[in-house]
């Protein structure tokens, strides 16, 4: 036992499969179908040199001025990450950690409890609503900080801006955090109220609606405060989270915003289709602003959908927690990829009925 009493006492976070298998219809970590901009790959070949033997800017300064001039912010006002991962475990060390309990939604991403365990944070969680919706009115409390995302995951349910303002109105004590990993499939960004609330954070990430999950870029966007502490954590523990690669790709996905919308309205339209076929199947889904889907069948368990999905080749995220249990987390994938999700389901529902 050579490693300290904390790594004894954690409890990581589990991420979805990334299987060996190259025939997989992968529909289990909600990245995009469609590869990434043609001009993001060009970017990533011309940092191809000898300069690669040079540390990148440990700022980054390209890649935030390019956010800022995105969002109509300040390069002050951005932060950037190696995934939006590691920017959420800077937000937690440095802005959530307080003596009154963080507050976060019974039901939401699974990482916000593994980042209390690793630092100690102490929090309470607030239910979701019957139908999965956030209630803003149960979290006007003392708090040491809110954190959620929007849309939720894994609900796909999204909380409207005016839900948001109406909870910044309320709770102006502690830092909101919102975070946006799929905002770009069907809501609003609150980037714009960060000039009103200064204790307002918004993350987002380059994984899902920019098709760069492999490239690891995340960023926050808030008052030049919130970031400067932000980057006081970063500085005490690696000055150089983006690699030259990794600040070139993602410059230029922020540059190509055709390339961004046809491939956004792409999945959107496949999300369309694909609730309706599931509904077709039997399942109730949760409206879904999120470039994946949360279902559940009324009379066949979700353990063994999937792992019948698996048999036939398709993956799918199921999570044995509370009042989930029975939902299926299925990405939407390209219009092939959801065909042959709805052809296995179809063939499973078959035959189990055969079998009642
Ligand atoms: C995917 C996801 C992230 C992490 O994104 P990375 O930038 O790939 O680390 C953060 N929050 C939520 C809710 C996510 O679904």
């Amino acid at each position: 036992h050579y490693g300290s009493p904390v790594t004894r006492r954690l409890t990581p976070y589990v991420p979805g499969e990334q299987p060996k298998l190259g025939n997989l219809v992968k529909l289990n970590t909600n990245e995009n179908p469609y590869g990434p901009s043609p001009r993001v790959l060009a970017a990533i070949q011309a940092e191809l040199s000898d300069n690669l033997r040079l540390y990148p800017d440990p700022n980054a300064e390209r890649l935030k001025q390019t956010i800022a001039d995105y969002y109509d912010v300040t390069p002050a006002q951005v932060f950037v990450g190696n995934g939006s991962d590691e920017v959420l475990a800077h937000v937690f060390h440095g802005l959530l950690q307080h003596s009154t309990p963080l507050l976060f939604p019974d039901i939401t991403y699974s990482f916000y409890p593994v980042y209390c365990g690793l630092y100690g944070i102490d929090f309470a969680t607030v239910p979701l609503a019957e139908d999965f919706t956030l209630r803003v009115a149960d979290y006007p409390r003392p708090n040491g900080g809110i954190i959620f995302a929007n849309p939720n995951a894994p609900t796909g349910c999204l909380l409207s801006l005016a839900g948001i303002e109406w909870l910044l109105e309320r709770n102006r004590d502690s830092v909101l955090v919102v975070d946006e990993a799929y905002i770009d499939f069907g809501g609003e960004t609150a980037i714009p109220l960060v000039d009103r609330y200064p204790n307002l954070l918004v993350t987002q990430t380059l994984s899902k609606s920019r098709s760069l999950a492999g490239l690891r870029v995340g960023l926050a966007v808030g008052h030049p405060e919130l970031i400067e502490a932000l980057e006081r954590i970063k500085n005490s523990f690696n000055s150089y989270p983006l690699d030259r690669l990794a600040i070139a790709g993602a410059v230029a996905a922020f540059e190509d915003r055709e390339y961004f919308e046809r491939t956004r309205q792409a999945v959107i339209a496949s999300r369309t289709t694909l609730v309706a076929a599931l509904a077709g199947l039997g399942f109730d889904v949760l409206p879904s602003a999120a470039n994946f889907v949360f279902a559940r069948h009324p009379r066949r368990d979700a353990a063994a959908l999937a792992a019948a999905l698996r048999e036939r080749h398709v993956i799918v995220r199921h999570f044995r927690l509370p009042r989930i249990e029975q939902f299926l987390r299925i990405t939407v994938g390209n219009p092939e990829q959801n065909a042959a999700l709805l052809a296995a389901l179809g063939q499973i529902l078959r035959e189990v009925e055969a079998c009642d």
